[in-house]
């Protein structure tokens, strides 16, 4: 299978005058052409953190970033500036939340575009230029009239279309997408959605969707990254875990959202907080919330067990036994 993006042991820490923040630690992660992967976690999980470490857009005087990620043919964390550039919306591209707000009010959406579609093709004819355009809104469903118009004319949910068909102008090979969506009404989120998976069926392009909302993961990625405090906890395919998660905190937040499949249900949350991340820990992280914590998990890190196909968790309930079973207690939760 192709390998789009292999993080091995990647790690992000903030430095501010007083306190470091390991936002981010130990990530083993492949993404593979053509998977969509949800990465998913409570406020403060580092799933951000994770997006911008990857496109290298956090400042270097206060971040610092280790191990590998590598990325068509190239370690990105030791590129340099010209090789990022080189790679940042033709080859790896990104929606925010308020990817609209970077588009200057003062001209109109076509001309905006055309000068990003310039960057990486500075001879490009004009005529070339408004057909991508072209082929692009209609992409994400927007009429040509949207070339000659103003951002202040576009709704929301118009703009983050434009925003979303930016970052395609180049036909990228990975598109991160981080709460692109999480802005706009239900409806308008709901159509989007749609759009995207739509669209992944004409394009080649792989996707990283960033969301704390499961929902959206249930609908439109293949895979899912569950992670808590800079941690992955679970990794696997969206159809086994959501119908079957592994980890005590996978399974706290599946139940903190109303049931995906309709049903009335009590939802019961996770106790506690986010530990504090300028401190180390030597056991699991989870731990001080989690129901099943024993001895051992205050004492050592769990390390990756491999499940099934591509499926891995990291709790002491799955660890290897010596003959090489699970010890699976989902059935006693
Ligand atoms: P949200 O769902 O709210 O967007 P997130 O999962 O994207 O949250 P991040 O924004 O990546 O989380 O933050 C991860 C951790 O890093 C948090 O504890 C946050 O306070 C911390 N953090 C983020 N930016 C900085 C910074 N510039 N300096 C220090 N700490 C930071
Ligand atoms: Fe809970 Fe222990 Fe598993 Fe951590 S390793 S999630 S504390 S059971
Ligand atoms: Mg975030």
């Amino acid at each position: 299978m192709d390998r789009v993006l292999e993080l091995k042991d990647f790690n992000v820490t903030y430095k501010n005058k007083t306190k470091k923040v390991y936002a981010v630690k130990d990530i083993n992660l492949t993404i593979n052409k053509g998977d969509s992967l949800g990465i998913v976690g409570e406020s403060g999980s580092g799933k951000s953190t994770l997006a911008m470490a990857i496109l290298r857009l956090l400042p270097e005087r206060n971040t610092e970033i280790t191990g590998s990620s590598n990325f068509a043919n190239k370690d990105l964390v030791q590129a340099s500036e010209k090789e990022l550039k080189e790679i940042r919306w033709k080859e790896l591209s990104v929606v925010f939340q308020k990817s609209m707000n970077a588009l200057s009010p003062v001209h109109r959406i076509g001309e905006q575009i055309e000068d990003i579609y310039r960057v990486h093709k500075p001879n490009a004819r004009k005529e070339e230029i408004f057909d991508r355009i072209k082929a692009l809104l209609r992409l994400v469903n927007l009429s040509e009239r949207v070339f000659k118009m103003y951002p202040h004319e576009l709704s929301g949910g118009m703009l983050q279309r434009v925003a979303i068909a930016i970052s395609l102008i180049h036909d990228p090979k990975l598109l991160i997408m981080d709460e692109a969506t999480t802005a706009l009404d239900v409806v308008t989120q709901g159509q989007i959605l749609e759009e995207i998976v739509k669209m992944e069926q004409t394009l080649d392009v792989t996707r990283i969707m960033i969301t704390h909302d499961i929902s959206v993961v249930a609908t439109t990625c293949n895979k899912i990254a569950v992670l808590y405090a800079g941690e992955l906890m679970e990794v696997g395919y969206v159809k086994d875990i959501l119908k079957e998660p592994k980890h005590p905190y996978t399974k706290g937040l599946l139940s903190s959202i109303p049931s995906l499949s309709g049903e009335k249900e009590t939802l019961t949350g996770i106790k506690g907080h986010l530990p504090d991340l300028s401190q180390k820990y030597e056991g699991c992280i989870f731990a001080p919330r989690c129901e099943h914590a024993m001895e051992q998990c205050g004492k050592s890190k769990p390390s990756e067990t491999q499940l099934t196909g591509e499926n891995r968790v990291w709790c002491h309930l799955y660890s290897q036994s010596d003959r090489g079973e699970q010890l699976d207690i989902s059935k006693n939760l």
